[in-house]
């Protein structure tokens, strides 16, 4: 007979309490009996400290390569060593796009909301969005991020949320999003919800505005079942969700991509707690669950789970609960978590958690091919102490003869040239929208070459923006107060 073949992971033992935390997990596996081969690496602070800008070191890429699942405690993003977060690029090394947040109410942690048996899962895009990362200083006093979205990360989250809702028997997914405001980024949500949602008809798929939908959850977040939305619009909702049913020491999450998946808690590594003996081990032990049923040991993660709440119903509580009688460590509460493997919350309705598909990685770069597009003007962003009037004038005879014409200008995305009566605070930073005179004919790389060195000569340009159509359809936005 041959012996089960032991399950290789990346264990990442992290910053902060990082350390506390994942110890309590990895000890809660191995007695719930699964026997799990593990690559230690590093990532996060101490990276930093040795001068890796990335955080992570070509090591610890190459084991998550091999293991395809990693479990890892918080890393912090050290402030001065002009670094980006190693968890962020963790997740988009590794194209993790999914980042499930699951919350529920768990019997013996006090809330407001207590009495709500609340059971959400936000589904937050984890790759895309200002997430990206992508900012630019464009005059000394004002800085830009671009919010990346494409059609196909939208997809590829609104499908993984619809799976996700099937294999776990739920059944209403709402799509969080600000379209109203941001109709091309948000917007390309909406649309890729509203098009993938008659696929799953046993969903009752529902479109929300996000601030909407953080008001209620405030008021009324038993309407709530999953909500899927960007990346940001997640980070901080799901925040908002661990805060309804006991605090972020309860929130797990799984960062799910097509190859590889990523487990950890939602919290960071909390400085001001660590290396005492006090955090909350839950969100990592149970973000050790959804990995261990990731790995096809879902009756040990079952197992776990329900020793959690056995432990809470026993009134086991660490210092973040609002409990009576004296907290137990972070040691202590997995000594209890131990103790119970094998009993089973009378209390706490187990869900049915089935394997869900996960959305696969497109290949193709093109994903949406338009039939036709051409290139209609171009925005060209000016540094400019002028006000608009004397800037509009000035610009209005550089390009005389040019065959684009000057539209107007807008201050911060609000029109003010040709001028308007309000009064609006002005920046150093404006927008010159272009257009061809003759509207039928596309503008061409030459013309807008030629205008940049007709601007360049008395006026300083930071960044330039092609106005395209896709299949006759305008691809960018007005200005506010634009006709
Ligand atoms: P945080 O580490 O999540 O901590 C915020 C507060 O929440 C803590 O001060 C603590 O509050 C409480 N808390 C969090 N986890 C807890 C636990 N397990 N048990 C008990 N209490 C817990 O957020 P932060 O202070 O904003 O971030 C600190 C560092 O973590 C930063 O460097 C940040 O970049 C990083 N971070 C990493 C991740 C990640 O690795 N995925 C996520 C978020 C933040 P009390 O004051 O009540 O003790």
């Amino acid at each position: 007979m041959h012996a089960a073949k032991r399950k290789h992971i990346t264990v990442i033992r992290g910053d902060g309490i990082g350390p506390e935390v994942v110890k309590a997990a990895l000890r809660v596996i191995e007695a719930a009996g699964v026997d799990l081969e593990l690559d230690e690496c590093e990532a996060g602070a101490k990276v930093f400290a040795r001068g890796n800008a990335t955080g992570v070191p070509q090591e610890t890429i190459d084991s998550v390569t091999r293991t395809c699942v990693l479990l890892k405690g918080p890393l912090e993003t050290p402030i001065g060593y002009g670094a980006k977060s190693a968890n962020v690029t963790l997740r988009k090394l590794f194209e993790t796009f999914g980042n499930i947040r699951p919350v529920r109410t768990l019997p013996g942690v006090k809330t407001p909301y207590s009495d709500r048996n609340l059971d959400i899962v936000i589904v937050r895009e984890n790759v895309e969005d200002l997430y990206s990362g992508v900012e630019h200083m464009q005059t000394p006093g004002v800085a830009q991020c671009l919010k990346l979205i494409s059609r196909n990360g939208c997809e590829k989250i609104v499908k993984l949320a619809f799976e996700f809702a099937l294999a776990e028997g739920r059944h209403v997914v709402h799509c969080a999003t600000k379209a109203n405001i941001l109709k091309l980024t948000e917007g390309m949500l909406q649309h890729a919800f509203e098009d993938i949602a008659p696929k799953y008809p046993a969903i009752d798929a529902k479109h929300i505005l996000v601030d909407n939908c953080a008001h209620q959850l405030a008021m009324r977040p038993e309407q709530f079942d999953i909500i899927v939305t960007t990346n940001m619009n997640g980070d901080i909702l799901s925040d908002l969700t661990s805060g309804l049913t006991g605090g972020l020491g309860f929130a797990p999450s799984a960062n799910i991509g097509s190859r590889v998946s990523i487990f950890e808690a939602v919290h960071g590594s909390a400085p001001d707690i660590a290396g005492k003996n006090v955090a909350n081990p839950t969100a990592l032990i149970f973000s050790a669950a959804m990995m261990l049923r990731h790995i096809g040991e879902g009756r040990a993660a079952t197992a776990i789970e329900h020793a959690v709440v056995y432990a809470f119903e026993q009134g086991v509580h660490t210092g973040d609960m609002l409990g009576t009688g004296n907290p137990v460590s972070t040691t202590g509460f997995a000594d209890a978590v131990i103790a119970n493997l094998g009993k089973r919350s009378s209390i706490s309705k187990q869900r049915k958690h089935g394997h869900f598909k996960v959305p696969p990685m497109v290949e193709s770069v093109e994903f949406v091919k338009p039939k036709a597009r051409r290139v209609v003007g171009a925005d060209v962003f000016v540094e400019s102490l002028l006000m608009p009037g004397e800037l509009g004038r000035k610009v209005e005879a550089l390009v005389a003869d040019s065959p684009l014409k000057l539209t107007g200008i807008a201050n911060r995305g609000t029109a003010v040239y040709p001028e308007v009566e309000a009064k609006v605070g002005l920046v150093d930073h404006y927008r010159c929208r272009f257009v061809s005179r003759d509207a039928r004919k596309p503008v061409g790389d030459a013309q807008l070459i030629d205008l940049l060195q007709r601007l360049a000569g008395d006026l300083s340009w930071m960044h330039v923006e092609k106005l395209q159509q896709f299949d006759g359809e305008d691809a960018f936005s007005k200005s506010a107060g634009q006709a």
